[in-house]
């Protein structure tokens, strides 16, 4: 049975419906939170992953919000704060990809990637902000005011490539997340972003599909295994618990050691 340290604590998590996002959602709510499943598209995923946390025992609901889409970003925050009575931590999840090469990438293509995972994670993070400033401290839960956790990537460390654009996006949540760290830590709200290297979503199943794919993907990974939801999940618990209450403006990289440069590992 897993350890309940976020018992009596709300979540939300954006992009719930899925891959990382739904492992996140899961582990939180096994962790004893309440949990707001967020979704864009595809409903019957979201009510899924809800029945499977209303199995753990706690609370969650589904929502429907286009992250990029201001208005429903605030209805949303709305209604969970409606249901559950204040949030004490977000997740920073939803996100997507539309590669091309640069010299042909499109503004469309551009500005959706920036749109959904960046300005999405504005959005998002400021609604929050706004709740944990306006009901303070709740010490009987946790000891910081409220938890922010940017889901980022190893590209916001290593440029991409043919996705130029997704790669600024985590460039960017970089900075965005060190300047909320260091703009409202004194009111003991934590930001911290996670930054996962290859792990198994929809969002790449090119790079694992196929035996072929997967090995050449390994080659990349010193510890030789493609990343599970369930590995972002732990990271996520950690983070939103007080088990971390000294760490605030921290990227942490779970990647399996690919930031580690596979490639030099016979001298270069
Ligand atoms: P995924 O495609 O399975 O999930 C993405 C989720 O975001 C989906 O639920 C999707 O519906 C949602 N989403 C997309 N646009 C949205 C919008 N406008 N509003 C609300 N939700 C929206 O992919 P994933 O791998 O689970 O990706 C989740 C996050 O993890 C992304 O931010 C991605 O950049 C990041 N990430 C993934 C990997 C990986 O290897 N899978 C690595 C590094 C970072």
């Amino acid at each position: 049975m897993a350890d309940k340290k976020l018992t009596g604590q709300t979540a939300l998590v954006t992009g719930a419906n899925s891959g990382i996002g739904a492992g996140v959602a899961k582990s939180l709510g096994q962790a004893g939170a309440n949990v707001i499943v967020n979704y864009v598209s595809k409903p019957e995923d979201a009510e899924a992953v809800v029945a499977e946390i209303k199995g753990y025992g706690v609370d969650a609901l589904a929502l429907m919000a286009d992250v990029s889409k201001e208005d429903q970003v605030q209805a949303m925050f709305k209604q969970a704060i409606d249901h559950f009575g204040t949030l004490d931590i977000l997740v920073n999840n939803a996100g997507l990809q539309r590669d091309a090469k640069f010299h042909e990438m499109t503004l469309a293509q551009w500005q959706l990637v920036i749109d959904v995972n960046l300005t999405g994670q504005f959005l998002c993070a400021r609604e929050a902000i706004r709740e944990f400033l306006r009901r303070g401290p709740r010490p009987e839960v946790s000891k910081a005011t409220g938890k922010i956790i940017c889901m980022s990537s190893v590209h916001e460390l290593i440029p991409w490539a043919g996705h130029a654009n997704y790669a600024s996006t985590k460039g960017a949540i970089k900075m965005l997340m060190q300047s909320l760290a260091q703009e409202y830590g004194d009111r003991k709200i934590r930001v911290n972003s996670i930054c996962p290297g290859a792990i198994q979503t929809p969002i790449n199943t090119a790079a694992w599909s196929t035996p072929e794919a997967y090995n050449s993907l390994m080659t990349l990974v010193p510890y030789n295994r493609i990343g599970q939801p369930d590995d972002i999940g732990n990271l996520a618990v950690f983070l939103a618990s007080d088990d971390s209450d000294y760490i605030t403006g921290a990227s942490i990289f779970i990647d399996g050691g690919m930031t580690v440069f596979e490639g030099f590992s016979t001298g270069g």
